[in-house]
């Protein structure tokens, strides 16, 4: 999944791709941004296949933008 795919107003923990510098989810945070994060995560990236461990330094906080629909 790419940050494109993500919900509106949601709360996701990204990574940045080592390699290739693509941010990517890991994660659909359902506390809204209040977790800790305590653990290193493997992630493969989707754009370019790159293998890496993240831990919590390298892991952020991300709310997708909000868009406003037309009401019909
Ligand atoms: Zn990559």
């Amino acid at each position: 999944m790419l940050l494109p795919d993500c919900h509106s107003g949601e709360w996701y923990l990204i990574i940045t791709c080592e390699n290739c510098d693509t941010k990517q989810p890991l994660f659909h945070d359902l506390s809204r941004g209040r977790a800790r994060i305590r653990h290193s995560y493997e992630h493969c990236c989707e754009n370019c296949q790159h293998n890496a461990l993240y831990d919590s330094d390298n892991i952020e906080r991300y709310q997708h933008p909000m868009f406003m629909t037309m009401a019909s």
